[in-house]
């Protein structure tokens, strides 16, 4: 994979109703988002662009990668995405990519097909540009990475090719949240919205159901970088994110999230203005039914108790509105 040489400056964008533009614009201005994409390449030859460190050279091998990702991203699916969070999908959806394949391996992934089998097809950098200025000319919000951090690489180039034939959305990074540094300070001033799991309180549980080691560890000292280099989350006037953090929190059944440990750690070590989806979707699927205590959803003292141990520790910034009228209602449906 080359990088793209930009060929032509770029006008600051007017297109976004008086916000500050993104900063990768300013970037590819002064020949730095150019640079990033080179050096990002060049990570690809001994690979740690991910916090698996596997030091694969993936321009030869898949072989030793656990995202099974060589020198191309492989692509699920683009599109307008409507599920998101409010401040993302506004009133004309949040333009997604997914990636296919990914640097955990959870027992209870929702997209296991995708994520552990890889369906999919490689793309060029050029076509992974093409889909951000189609996401854009649909009228999309935001441009999110969905699972992003194995194609990191892949992902600047094709920022350096979409934002010179005029890309000016806010880049969204939606990650599993174990990133490697060294990926993460690559995309500095290049990701205007991180919004990163925080998946375990617990390291072991997190080898035990994810397959992964370190991740708490890992994924905190993401979480800070990420925060120092965008801040709190910002919306416009019309509650559409355009710059800062936002984390995702998916509660598990008996507490295998550790979820008073991330609130914590959030409120104390981060922001209390941290902007937090404490989600309560979770259902038992792919291997999650070999594990009884995973083998059910959460009950709504299990969800209630992790609401509660976030606004205790100070959190009142949550995603979707009114999770009071939410627990009402779940009252009422248990009566
Ligand atoms: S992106 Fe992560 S999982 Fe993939 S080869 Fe690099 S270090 Fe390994």
């Amino acid at each position: 994979m080359s990088p793209i040489r930009h060929l032509q400056s770029v006008e600051p964008s007017k297109a976004n109703k008086g916000l500050p533009e993104p900063t990768y614009l300013e970037l590819l201005r002064a020949g730095e988002l150019d640079r990033r994409a080179e050096l990002a390449d060049r990570h690809l030859e001994n690979c740690d662009l991910c916090a698996r460190y596997c030091h694969v050279d993936r321009k030869v091998t898949i072989r030793g990668a656990v995202c099974r990702t060589g020198e191309h991203a492989v692509v699920y699916s683009h599109g307008p995405h409507h599920g998101e969070e409010d401040c993302l999908r506004g009133t004309h959806g949040s333009g997604t990519i997914f990636f296919s394949w990914c640097n955990l391996r959870c027992v209870y992934c929702q997209n296991w097909e995708i994520s552990w089998k890889g369906q999919g097809r490689p793309v060029s950098t050029e076509e992974l540009a093409d889909m951000m200025l189609e996401l854009q000319a649909n009228g999309c919000h935001n441009i999110n990475f969905v699972t992003p951090s194995h194609v990191v690489a892949q992902i600047i180039s094709a920022v350096v090719a979409a934002a010179t034939r005029g890309l000016t959305l806010p880049l969204v990074y939606n990650t599993s949240g174990y990133d490697s540094l060294e990926a993460l300070r690559l995309l500095d001033g290049i990701v205007d919205i991180y919004m990163p799991d925080m998946k375990y309180g617990d390291a072991a549980l997190a080898r035990k159901y994810s397959h992964v080691p370190n991740y708490v560890a890992v994924n905190q000292a993401a979480v800070r970088e990420m925060y120092r280099q965008v801040g709190d989350l910002l919306l416009d006037k019309d509650g559409v994110a355009y710059r800062g953090l936002l984390v995702r929190h998916l509660v598990l059944p008996n507490g295998i999230a550790g979820s008073e440990e991330i609130v914590r750690f959030l409120a104390e070590e981060i922001s209390p203005h941290t902007y937090i989806n404490i989600m309560d979707q979770y259902r038992p699927c792919y291997r999650a039914h070999d594990h009884s205590e995973l083998d059910r959803s959460i009950t709504v003292a299990e969800y209630r108790a992790v609401l509660e141990a976030a606004r205790q520790k100070g959190l009142y910034r949550f995603a979707d509105g009114n999770v009071d009228a939410w627990l009402a209602e779940a009252d009422l449906r248990c009566v």
